[in-house]
């Protein structure tokens, strides 16, 4: 279905962004990838998956450097000859009271989960527009609909992304470029294993049981969403049927903002 068209997907050296990035290569788009740890295993398990003469690329570019993030969009266009998918992922996260936030982890994290859909955005968006196709996913999260304690710099970044993902939406609402938000709730992947290390050592409870307690404080369904679940709905928003879902939010979240 993506045969000849070029994806970016940001911090996808793991958990949703390879999902992601291997569900786009499966439907034949050539997918640069980008983040940090193994990029060369990113790289083979996208590969394994690639269909119909896709491609495969990688940028290490420092999602909180807007200088490497241009660089990084300016080598895909180089590379496969455009950037028609930018799917914005790449994000970190750090649990702590305000009064206790460490100033350079805020700085931080609105720099990689928000101020970088900025630049990637404003980047690839001219050569969408000239080439006549385009589509930008932000993956968001339920945190840019709703609010937990002691997550107050990945909530007023997630909002934003929510916020900017609108507000271009309307900027190209007359063009072939859809903007849309992907909006997750708990998925099992390292960003959200760190917290369930956090929960099962501060309580001194087993892993099992530190699922089981942080999906049954939030998510009513008491199943992870998975990579692979979010991948789907990315293709989806790829494909024709989706050409005029502008500006959405959509939350794949076993309920939890429902609530
Ligand atoms: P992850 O830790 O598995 O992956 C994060 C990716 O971002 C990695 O590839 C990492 O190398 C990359 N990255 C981090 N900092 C970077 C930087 N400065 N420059 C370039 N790459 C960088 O986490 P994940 O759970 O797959 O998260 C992906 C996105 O999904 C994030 O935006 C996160 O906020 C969002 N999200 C996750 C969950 C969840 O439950 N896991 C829920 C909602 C939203």
């Amino acid at each position: 279905m993506l045969n000849g068209k070029s994806a970016l997907v940001t911090g996808s050296t793991s958990g949703i962004g390879l999902g992601i990035a291997q569900a786009l290569a499966a439907q034949g788009a050539h997918v640069m990838l980008n983040g940090f740890g193994d990029a060369q295993a990113a790289q083979d398990a996208v590969a394994a998956v690639a269909t119909g003469g896709a491609r495969v690329a990688y940028h290490g570019a420092d999602m909180s450097r807007p200088a490497e993030i241009e660089a990084m969009v300016r080598a895909c266009e180089a590379e496969f000859g455009g950037v028609d998918i930018l799917v914005n992922n790449a994000g970190i996260q750090h649990v702590a009271p305000v009064e206790e936030f460490p100033a350079e982890r805020w700085d931080a994290i609105i720099a990689i989960n928000l101020s970088s859909v900025f630049h990637a955005t404003r980047a690839a968006l001219p050569g969408m527009k000239a080439r006549g196709f385009g589509r930008i996913l932000n993956v968001a999260s339920v945190h840019g609909l709703v609010a937990s304690a002691q997550k107050s710099a990945y909530v007023a970044a997630k909002h934003g992304v929510i916020g900017f993902t609108k507000s271009v939406a309307l900027e190209t609402a007359t063009t072939p470029v859809t903007v849309n938000a992907i909006c997750p709730g708990w998925v099992l992947t390292p960003l959200v294993q760190k917290q369930v290390d956090a929960r099962a050592e501060q309580a001194g409870i087993s892993q099992d049981e530190a699922k089981r307690q942080l999906l049954a404080e939030k998510q009513p369904s008491l199943q992870f969403t998975t990579p692979e679940e979010l991948a789907a709905l990315a293709v989806f928003l790829c494909s024709p049927a989706a050409a005029n879902i502008r500006g959405a939010a959509i939350n794949v979240d076993g309920g939890w903002v429902a609530q």
